[in-house]
C-alpha cells in the first residue's frame, strides 16, 4: 500500500484564490445562500425554495461566458 502524504494545513487555504472571489451582497438575509449557478447550485436552490426556504443563488460576475 502506498503512503499518502500528510498535509498539515488546508488544501483550499494553501492553493485556493479566495481573495479573488466576490463577496455576497450587503445585507443579504436568507436561509441559504447557494454559491455557483451550475446545475448543482440551481437544483439545490430550486429544492430549497420548494421546501419553503428563502434562497439567494449567487453567480460570479461574467458567467456564463458570452
Ligand atoms: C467543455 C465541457 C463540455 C461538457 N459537456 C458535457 C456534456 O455534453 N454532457 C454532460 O452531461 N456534461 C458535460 N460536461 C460536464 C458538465 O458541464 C459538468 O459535469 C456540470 O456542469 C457540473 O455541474 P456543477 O454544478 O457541479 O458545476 P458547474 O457547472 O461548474 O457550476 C459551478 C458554478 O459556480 C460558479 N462559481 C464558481 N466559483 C464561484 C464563486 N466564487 N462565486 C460565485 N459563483 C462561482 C461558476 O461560475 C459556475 O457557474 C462538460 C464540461 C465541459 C467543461
Amino acid at each position: 500500500m502506498r503512503d499518502v502524504p500528510v498535509r498539515p494545513g488546508s488544501y483550499w487555504m494553501e492553493y485556493g484564490d479566495t481573495a479573488a472571489h466576490p463577496r455576497p451582497p450587503e445585507g443579504l438575509d436568507v436561509d441559504v445562500a447557494v454559491i455557483g449557478a451550475g446545475i448543482a447550485g440551481i437544483c439545490t436552490a430550486w429544492e430549497l425554495a420548494r421546501a419553503g426556504r428563502s434562497v439567494e443563488l449567487l453567480e460570479r460576475p461574467g458567467s456564463p461566458p458570452e
